[in-house]
C-alpha cells in the first residue's frame, strides 16, 4: 500500500514528489509512462523559468529532477497506468501490464498532449511529413520549407527554432493576431525567412507516397486559396488533458471535471474525492506553465500529508 502514488513525472508530479518525501512520507511512488520531465522537454528553449537565467532546452531544464526526489525516497516505476478507482478509503491503480497498486492518496498529474488540428491530410501524413514537435523532427527539414500551424506561444517558439535550421517558416494563423505573447512576437519578427500567412484557414495538408509536399491555405476574406509548397508542416494549435486514468466503468470521471474535462480543484490541489489531488495542465485554469505546475505539485504533495495525518 503507497501513501502516495503519483501519476504522471512532468514538473508537477516530479515536484509533488520531492516535497511529499521531504516532508516525511516513506511510501511514495511515481508513475511515468515515457521519460520524466514531462513535455516540456520537447520545447527548443525556456527562458521564464525563475532563476534560469540562461537560455536552456527543456531537456536541459528538467535534467536533475527526477534525481532530487530519488535523493528523498521517491521511487520510479515506469508503467503507464489505465486506470484509478477508489473503494472506501483505498485507490487501485490499474497498470498498462494488468496488475494492481493500491495507494492511500493518489495525485493525478497528468498533463496534456497537442491537440489535432482536425485538417485534411494531418492524420494520413502524420509521421511522414507533419509532426508536432519541432525539437524532435525539425532537423529532418535542413534547408527546405515548412509550415507552423497555430498562433499561440508554441507555434511561435517553435517557428523561431525551426528558421534556425529551415529555407522558409510559413506560419499559417487563422486570425489577424496572433494569441502569443508579444515579446515572443517581436522575437519572430526579427527572421527574414519566418513568413506570417495571417487571416488564413488551413484546408489540406497534401503529400504523395514520399509524404508532404504542401498546404493548401484559404485568405478567410477574399476565399482565395493558394498552395504553399512545403515538406514539412508542424502542428501546434493548443493541448487537450489526459485524463484518461480518471474514467470509470460506466464512462463518468472519477472526480468533478468541467466541461474540456479538466479536473477541477481548489487551491489545495484537492479534486471532490477525497485523498485525490490534481496538479499542473490538467486542472481548472491551469496557465499551462512549468512553474506554475511545480507550484501545483508543490501544494498537493503537503496536501497529501495532511490528509494522511
Ligand atoms: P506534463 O509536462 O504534460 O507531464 C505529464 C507527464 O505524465 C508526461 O511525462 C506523461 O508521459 C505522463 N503521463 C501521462 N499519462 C500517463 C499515464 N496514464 N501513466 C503514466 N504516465 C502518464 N511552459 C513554460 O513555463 N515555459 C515555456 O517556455 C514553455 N514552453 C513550452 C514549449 C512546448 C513545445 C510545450 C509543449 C510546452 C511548453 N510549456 C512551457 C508548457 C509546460 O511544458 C507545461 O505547462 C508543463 O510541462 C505541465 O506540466 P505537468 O507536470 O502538468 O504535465
Ligand atoms: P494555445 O495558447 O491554446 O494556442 C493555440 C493556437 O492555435 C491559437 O492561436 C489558436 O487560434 C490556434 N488554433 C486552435 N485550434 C485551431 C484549429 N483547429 N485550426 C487552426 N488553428 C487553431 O496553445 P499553445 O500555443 O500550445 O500554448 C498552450 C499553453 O502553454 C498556453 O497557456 C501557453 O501560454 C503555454 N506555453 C507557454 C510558453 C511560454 O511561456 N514561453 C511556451 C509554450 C506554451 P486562436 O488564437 O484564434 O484561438
Amino acid at each position: 500500500m503507497l501513501d502516495l502514488a503519483i501519476i504522471g513525472g512532468g514538473p508537477a508530479g516530479l515536484t509533488a514528489g520531492l516535497y511529499a518525501t521531504r516532508g516525511g512520507l516513506k511510501n511514495v511512488t511515481m508513475f511515468e509512462k515515457g521519460l520524466p520531465g514531462g513535455q516540456i522537454t520537447q520545447s527548443s528553449e525556456i527562458e521564464n523559468y525563475p532563476g534560469q537565467v540562461d537560455v536552456v532546452t527543456g531537456m536541459e531544464l528538467m535534467d536533475k529532477w527526477p534525481s532530487q526526489c530519488q535523493k528523498f525516497g521517491m521511487k520510479h516505476d515506469m508503467s503507464e497506468v489505465k486506470k484509478v478507482t477508489k473503494d472506501g478509503e483505498v485507490f487501485t491503480l490499474t497498470l498498462g501490464n494488468g496488475e494492481t497498486q493500491e495507494a492511500k492518496t493518489v495525485l493525478i498529474a497528468t498533463g496534456s498532449v497537442p491537440k489535432s488540428a482536425g485538417i485534411k491530410g494531418e492524420a494520413e501524413f502524420f509521421g511522414k511529413g507533419v509532426s508536432t514537435c519541432a525539437t524532435c523532427d525539425g532537423f529532418f527539414y535542413k534547408n527546405k520549407d515548412v509550415a507552423v500551424l497555430g498562433g499561440g506561444d508554441t507555434a511561435v517558439e517553435e517557428a523561431i527554432f525551426l528558421a534556425n535550421i529551415c529555407k522558409t517558416v510559413y506560419i499559417i494563423h487563422r486570425r489577424d493576431e496572433f494569441r502569443a505573447s508579444p515579446h515572443e512576437v517581436e522575437k519572430m519578427k526579427k527572421f527574414d525567412n519566418i513568413v506570417q500567412v495571417l487571416n488564413h484557414t488551413t484546408e489540406e495538408i497534401i503529400g504523395d507516397n514520399m509524404g508532404v509536399t504542401g498546404v493548401i491555405v484559404k485568405d478567410k476574406d477574399s476565399s482565395e486559396t493558394k498552395t504553399l509548397d512545403v515538406h514539412g508542416v508542424f502542428v501546434f494549435v493548443g493541448r487537450d488533458v489526459l485524463n484518461q486514468t480518471l474514467i470509470q466503468e460506466d464512462g463518468s470521471f472519477l472526480c468533478d471535471t468541467n466541461e474540456a474535462g479538466e479536473v477541477i480543484v481548489n487551491l489545495k490541489m484537492e479534486t471532490s474525492v477525497p485523498g485525490l489531488f490534481a496538479a499542473g495542465d490538467i486542472r481548472i485554469d491551469a496557465p499551462k506553465q512549468v512553474v506554475c505546475a511545480a507550484g501545483d505539485g508543490a501544494v498537493a504533495g503537503i496536501g497529501a500529508i495532511g490528509y494522511l495525518q
